[in-house]
């Protein structure tokens, strides 16, 4: 989605079907399929470059040897590399200058630097901003920017589709078609830099005030079962020598993969958002399925130890406010004992209804009511406002929306012989 941004700390995004919410899931399991689905390899066959975007400082280093560098200038090589393409955005070998010329075009005989291709680009009266990209398949994802007085949000995604299938998320009803590559994850960010115009120029000092601030991963698919593209990428955001945003503006919302938690706290450290939506098993179990393998108490309690390992401040209860489900003062009451012991906020997401969605938005007042329990009992309890609706970036509508477009302008193609753009 994302639609639903502003809020406090930041904005959520959940991507969506490629096709009809209806159709039955191919895929509909709570396991990842990682065999099935593996990452697109990263070294192409011989003779073929190697796109540098996405390869650990380590990965780097290697390919480096692997054409020559003398292993005592790798690192260094590296670093110079990488603060070209990570710190100033560049991407022809040929502006790295502190680089021999030789040199120069030796990288550019065996590595490229490349990004998702953005196929459209949208800019809302609010001033958030929809790309749509493509990434190698074919395959398209939206990426989403949304800025506000103190910050600027960019929504990213992690998977083309997903295999979990909450049943309230217009992307659970897609099966998942792959992950993404940590250069394809990374390369969202750049894109969004692109656009905005966000390079720091070299010799120049930095400028601290960014429109690009946050990173929420909260667009399509679950980053804890694409842990390690996820790691490499958020790590490559993190590089103080590169983009160097701070792990505490950068955000992973997980359907809540037990396992991946704590591994998400010792290798990544950044906030940790858990799509709570249910006080029982047995509603959540229906709304969040990977509850049948990790209920709420084996969640709540692979959350406790998080901030500590972490270092983080709260961890936040994403809460999807469903019409007649979820939302009674009962539940309220009960999501705080949950709460109890573990430093948090929840954020209360209106639900956002896509095409054959089963569930309804709950009436505003009962939002506010179900936030004003919460808050009265010591935790912040911000309700997401919409962001981007004219562009339709919608929290659950990203994908379906550029669908309907597309296929409206099909249509009217088909209907009258002229092709509109
Ligand atoms: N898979 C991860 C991250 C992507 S979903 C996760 O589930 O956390 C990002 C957020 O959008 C989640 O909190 C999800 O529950 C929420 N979301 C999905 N569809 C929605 C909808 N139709 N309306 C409101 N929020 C939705
Ligand atoms: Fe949607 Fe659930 Fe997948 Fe998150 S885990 S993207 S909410 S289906």
């Amino acid at each position: 989605m994302t639609g639903w941004g502003l809020a406090l700390p930041f904005s959520n995004c959940a991507w969506v079907a490629i096709r009809p919410c209806n159709q039955p899931k191919a895929n509909a399991v709570t396991e990842p399929l990682v065999k099935d689905y593996t990452t697109i390899p990263r070294k192409r066959p011989e003779g073929d470059r190697v796109n540098i975007v996405g390869l650990t400082r380590d990965e780097l280093r290697a390919a480096l040897i692997e054409i020559g560098t003398p292993e005592k200038q790798a690192k260094m090589r590296t670093g110079q590399i990488w603060q070209w393409v990570y710190q100033w955005g560049r991407r022809d070998f040929a502006e790295m200058t502190n680089l021999a010329k030789a040199y120069r075009a030796q990288l550019a005989e065996h590595f490229t630097i490349e990004l998702p291709e953005v196929v459209t680009h949208q800019v809302s009266d609010d001033g958030t901003r929809k790309y749509l990209v493509r990434i190698a398949g074919g395959h398209e994802v939206e990426v989403v920017y949304i800025p506000e007085t103190d910050r600027g949000t960019l929504c990213i995604s992690s998977q083309v589709g997903c295999t979990l299938t909450c049943t309230f998320c217009h992307t659970g009803t897609q099966k998942l078609v792959r992950n993404l590559t940590a250069g394809e994850i990374i390369g969202q960010v750049m894109v969004a830099r692109d656009d905005l115009g966000e390079w720091p120029v070299p010799g120049e000092p930095k400028d601290e005030t960014r429109l690009l601030s946050n990173i929420v991963l909260m667009g399509m698919g679950e980053p804890l079962y694409n842990f390690d593209e996820v790691r490499n990428a958020m790590k490559i955001a993190m590089d103080p020598e590169g983009i160097s945003l701070s792990r505490r503006r950068i955000t992973l919302s997980t359907s809540g993969v037990v396992p991946g938690i704590a591994k998400t706290a010792e290798e990544i450290g950044c906030q940790l958002a858990i799509s709570f939506h249910a006080t029982t098993d047995e509603v959540r179990d229906v709304l969040v399925p990977i509850n049948k393998k990790w209920n709420i108490k084996t969640l709540l309690d692979s959350l406790r130890e998080y901030p500590r390992i972490s270092n983080s401040e709260r961890i936040t209860f994403e809460y999807v406010m469903l019409k007649g489900v979820n939302d009674s003062n009962a539940d309220a009451h009960r999501l705080i004992e949950h709460l109890k012991g573990i430093p948090s906020k929840v954020n209360l997401i209106p639900f956002n209804p896509w095409p054959g969605s089963p569930y309804e938005r709950s009436d505003w007042s009962r939002i506010k009511k179900f936030a004003d329990i919460i808050y009265k009992a010591g935790y912040a309890s911000p309700i997401r406002t919409p962001r981007g609706e004219d562009i339709m970036a919608a929290c659950g509508q990203l994908k379906s929306a550029t669908e309907r477009e597309r296929k409206s302008r099909r249509q009217i193609a088909d209907e009258t012989g002229i092709s509109v753009n």
